[in-house]
């Protein structure tokens, strides 16, 4: 791989060089907003639904990204061109930029735009082969009222709450309940739940994010002609399903075989998960933005 360069604000610089203010009130307050997309095989997964999410996050906190969706997605197929990146990770951060040390974005007036494009450091194979232990955690999912948890902002500290919760815990994920004691979505995750045929998965408006993961794997599922719904789900109904797993970009689709204790279906990824996760790596390859010409991927 080449020398990795990060897009910054129009250039693209050294990762050594690729620096941003201490004013920047992305550090200052979490006034920004993010995604983690990623490259497969030379295709970017679902790259217009990952820059509409972002565009959407920055609409609802009035942040204006200085560049048009169609600009985006030229920039991060450039990144990723510019540092010959065949498979990985993008990650793409607009913060509010540099202002002053109020609160006042209205004092900053420039955002800063980057995008990081590299190797990810995929989850071990055995977590996919044996599943995982979780627990749900006493920290509540933001209310969609007060922060939506559809803003995928810098903002993470629920998130990390929660990851915190379950690292002191012994274990690497967790599920967060929202305000009434349904089950949401893990700290950088959605979750779904297998019961015979019916797999459900808690609608957004509970308090998940609308993972694109998420949304691809109701696709399949549908498309595989399970009984597939968006319901409220209780921490019962986890504890006594057959197969729960959870989605994301970063984790794709991994197993879940415990929960707070309770052994899941089995205790080992169900046929169902695995359906699903073999499906999913069959479709991130061929679904996409294509990045190269034909012959560099060959
Ligand atoms: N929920 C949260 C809180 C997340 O941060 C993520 C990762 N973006 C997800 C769910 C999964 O979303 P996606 O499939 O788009 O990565």
């Amino acid at each position: 791989m080449a020398e990795q360069l990060i897009f910054l604000n129009g250039e693209f610089v050294k990762k050594e060089d690729a620096k941003v203010s201490v004013y920047d009130h992305g550090f200052l307050y979490g006034d920004g907003v993010f995604e983690g997309i990623r490259v497969y095989s030379g295709n970017v997964f679902r790259l217009k639904e990952h820059l509409v999410r972002l565009y959407e996050s920055a609409k609802a906190i009035l942040l204006h990204i200085p560049y048009t969706l169609e600009e985006m997605t030229a920039i991060v197929v450039d990144t990723i061109r510019q540092n010959e990146l065949l498979d990985g990770y993008i990650r793409l951060v607009v913060s509010r930029g540099p202002g002053n040390l109020g609160l006042d974005p209205a004092s900053c007036p420039k955002p800063n735009v980057v995008v990081i494009a590299e190797q990810l450091a995929l989850f071990p194979k055995e977590m996919y082969e044996a599943g995982i232990p979780i627990i749900t955690v006493a920290t509540r999912r933001n209310r969609p009222d007060v922060l939506s948890p559809q803003v995928k902002s810098l903002n993470y500290l629920n998130n990390i709450l929660v990851r915190i919760e379950a690292q002191l815990a012994g274990v690497s994920e967790a599920l967060m309940l929202n305000d009434q004691g349904y089950v949401t979505e893990g700290s950088g995750d959605n979750v779904f739940v297998v019961k015979g045929n019916k797999i459900v998965t808690p609608p957004a408006s509970c308090g998940a994010l609308e993972g694109i993961t998420r949304n691809a794997i109701i696709e399949l599922a549908q498309k595989l002609g399970y009984d597939m719904r968006e319901e409220l789900v209780t921490r019962h109904d986890v504890y006594v399903a057959d197969e729960v797993f959870l989605t994301g970009t970063a984790a794709e689709v991994i197993s879940v075989t415990n929960v707070d204790g309770r052994v899941i279906g089995t205790g080992v990824p169900g046929p169902i998960t695995n359906v699903l996760l073999d499906e999913f790596r069959q479709l991130v390859v061929r679904d996409g933005e294509k990045v190269y010409e034909e012959e560099k991927i060959s």
